[in-house]
């Protein structure tokens, strides 16, 4: 497979051969629209990889389910699609060196986005828009390494707000996402709804995050 190469400040550069054989475990590529958090509404590339450090009980992603695959068979996958914003979503993305894939998006002018747990630093100028979902309301132990970023999106069990007053410092938005289980039943995926949006009018600092893809029944 080849590609066009780009111009940089008007020399012609071509893409490092080892980014290109670079091997991610990669769970699906997929072209959708972003369904919750600031970015609600705006078509995507979801690059979802494989493996978690991380296992929350309400997890719905099957992240052990993976293929190898190299940096210019993604890119090969991606360039299909007319849409130059991805999202790298996992598992945990941030568990892989995500250099490679930054370095050939970037220089073809995509938007890059990450959802992560933060339980990983991420590097300045490796990606656009910094997501954090932090799972310390489910694992009180674990360290929060990404303390900064676009937006912080916390699942909302009813844990108590004030764990998150000096980590809202450093994000530029806030949100409090219901639980929304598959498996439940209506009922009860409705009393998670209404604790959050309660919550939400109590406390303006935060808004609600709505997982509306899964509403629309989209990936
Ligand atoms: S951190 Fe995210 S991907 Fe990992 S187990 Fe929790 S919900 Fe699933």
């Amino acid at each position: 497979m080849s590609f066009e190469p780009c111009q940089i400040a008007g020399e012609e550069a071509t893409d490092n051969p080892t980014d290109l054989v670079a091997e991610y475990n990669i769970v699906e590529i997929f072209h959708s629209v972003q369904g919750e958090g600031f970015r609600s509404g705006i078509p995507h590339v979801f690059i979802r990889l494989g493996k978690c450090n991380l296992r929350c009980e309400w997890c719905d992603t099957n992240f052990d389910e993976y293929t190898p695959m190299k940096a210019i068979d993604i890119l090969g996958e991606v360039l299909n699609y007319p849409c130059k914003n991805i999202v790298f979503t996992g598992g945990e993305p941030m568990l892989n060196d995500l250099w490679p894939l930054s370095r050939l998006f970037h220089r073809r002018g995509y938007h890059l986005s990450i959802e992560s747990n933060g339980t990983v630093e991420i590097p300045d100028g490796l990606l656009d828009w910094i997501c954090i979902s932090p799972k310390d309301q489910l694992y009180p132990n674990v360290r929060l390494k990404q303390r900064h970023g676009d937006e912080l999106k916390c699942v909302y069990v009813g844990q108590p707000l004030d764990m998150y007053s000096e980590l809202k410092a450093g994000f530029d938005h806030h949100y409090l996402q219901p639980c929304y289980d598959e498996q439940a039943s209506i009922e009860e995926n409705g009393r998670s709804f209404a604790l959050t949006e309660q919550v939400v009018k109590e406390n303006p600092g935060w808004r609600l995050s709505l997982q509306t893809h899964k509403w629309m029944g989209i990936l």
